[in-house]
């Protein structure tokens, strides 16, 4: 454990992070410049980041065009661990990681389960998945290093895991945003009783502030966010426990948030697009990478003490939008909707039909027997949601309330809205 301790550097002045990502952003364009896609293609050394505007950008696209071993600055020997992404916005790519890369990733984890308060008195029900997956690797070393319980139910079979919930009483869960809403929406009043959940440490896709506030308030469950992605190894940013942010590893990694339409640098506080630096990672040395994630930079220190800076959870990214008779519209922007007026968690699927030329939003929103039920109750239900969605989103949508276990089972991340 010893291995991992690095907690000093969470609270170092924000002069001497600037310092470190300096010397460390040089050092990884020495190690890019090793790479057939890099080569010839960046300077050797910045002066100060505001060179940085002359040096390119980095997309998924030129992933894809140099797979798999385009980006590699280390010789294949040193390769301990290959990743891919889940593939949301098109072919997956593969992220190849060395070991010393893993103990960074590691410390990362490690800082998470620090921020939630977690110790080896816990138990925690990891439930994901340990394949290619970034995502459940990255929880499972950092339970490992913190010497943390761990009971790795992988994912899905939600029977399963509320049985084992209730027979073991783990405390603490891993799992994704979306799987969170799903299992708690599968527990019955019984269920609630005889589990023992109090924390929940999620990330992998954007989560609804209203969904957080009914879990804690509903189901006594706080939860932790994080934000990351394949390509760094993990989540590089998580929450703490005052919830009003996620702190950015700013020694492992230099973000920036760019205009996405000029590419240019935004001041802190505005939104943008998410650019981001590995600082430490040895075998795929990224350079300013563009993550497609909109999100902005918390301007002020946090009174948790930490010192690295912020950024909000991205709340969608920029392909996501979808464009309804030439209204903008971010999935994210109808759950947020829908849990400002349901009391519990649900479980809900959007359909975007074709008619005639325009389009249709149709929501089908599953609802517990007792609800469905309470003629009053739906009614008033529809009238507000529908109100609240049309005033988001400026199209009227249908809804349809239908009864829980309808729609298709969740594992790993959910897709929510179907294009018909
Ligand atoms: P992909 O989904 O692009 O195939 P990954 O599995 O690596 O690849 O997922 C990374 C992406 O997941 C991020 O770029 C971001 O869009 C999304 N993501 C991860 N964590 C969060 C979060 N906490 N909030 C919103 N989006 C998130
Ligand atoms: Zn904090």
């Amino acid at each position: 454990m010893m291995k991992y301790d690095d907690d000093k550097i969470e609270y170092i002045s924000q002069d001497e992070i600037k310092d470190l990502q300096l010397s460390l952003f040089n050092q990884q364009l020495q190690r890019a410049n090793c790479t057939q896609a890099y080569r010839g293609k960046l300077p050797n050394k910045i002066n100060s980041f505001s060179d940085i505007k002359n040096i390119p950008f980095t997309t998924k696209e030129d992933l894809r065009q140099n797979f798999p071993y385009g980006f590699l600055a280390v010789s294949k020997e040193k390769i301990a661990r290959f990743n891919a992404s889940s593939g949301t916005t098109g072919i997956p790519t593969l992220i190849f990681f060395t070991q010393q890369d893993i103990d960074y990733i590691t410390k990362r984890g490690i800082r998470h389960l620090n921020m939630a308060e977690l110790t080896s008195d816990n138990i925690v029900q990891s439930m994901l998945g340990s394949g290619l997956f970034v995502g459940g690797w990255y929880h499972n070393l950092a339970a490992f290093g913190r010497g943390i319980t761990i009971l790795p139910t992988g994912t899905g079979n939600t029977k399963r895991q509320i049985t084992l919930l209730k027979q073991l009483k783990a405390d603490c869960i891993f799992t994704t945003s979306g799987y969170l809403q799903y299992l708690l929406s599968q527990l019955t009043e019984k269920d609630l009783a005889d589990i023992n959940l109090k924390k929940a440490l999620v990330g992998a896709e954007p989560l609804s502030r209203s969904f957080c506030e009914i879990a804690q308030k509903k189901y006594g469950i706080e939860v932790y966010e994080s934000y990351g992605m394949t390509e760094m190894g993990g989540p590089l940013s998580h929450e703490c426990s005052l919830h009003k942010g996620l702190h950015v590893a700013e020694d492992q990694v230099y973000i920036e948030i760019i205009n996405p339409e000029t590419g240019e640098n935004v001041p802190d506080g505005e939104y943008g697009e998410l650019v981001i630096t590995p600082l430490q990672q040895e075998a795929m040395p990224f350079i300013r990478y563009r993550t497609r994630d909109i999100t902005r930079i918390i301007p002020n220190l946090c009174p948790c003490g930490r010192t690295h800076r912020k950024i909000e959870p991205p709340s969608h990214r920029a392909d996501d939008m979808i464009i309804v008779n030439g209204v903008n519209i971010f999935p994210s922007q109808i759950e947020e909707c829908i849990y400002k007026h349901l009391p519990v968690s649900t479980n809900y699927l959007v359909h975007i039909i074709k008619n005639e030329g325009l389009k249709k939003v149709v929501v089908d929103i599953e609802l517990t027997k007792n609800l469905l039920v309470d003629e009053g109750c739906l009614k008033k239900l529809e009238k507000d949601l529908t109100q609240t969605l049309k005033s988001y989103i400026t199209v009227s949508p249908k809804l349809n309330f239908i009864s829980q276990g309808t729609l298709p089972d969740i594992q790993g991340k959910v897709k929510r809205i179907l294009m018909e």
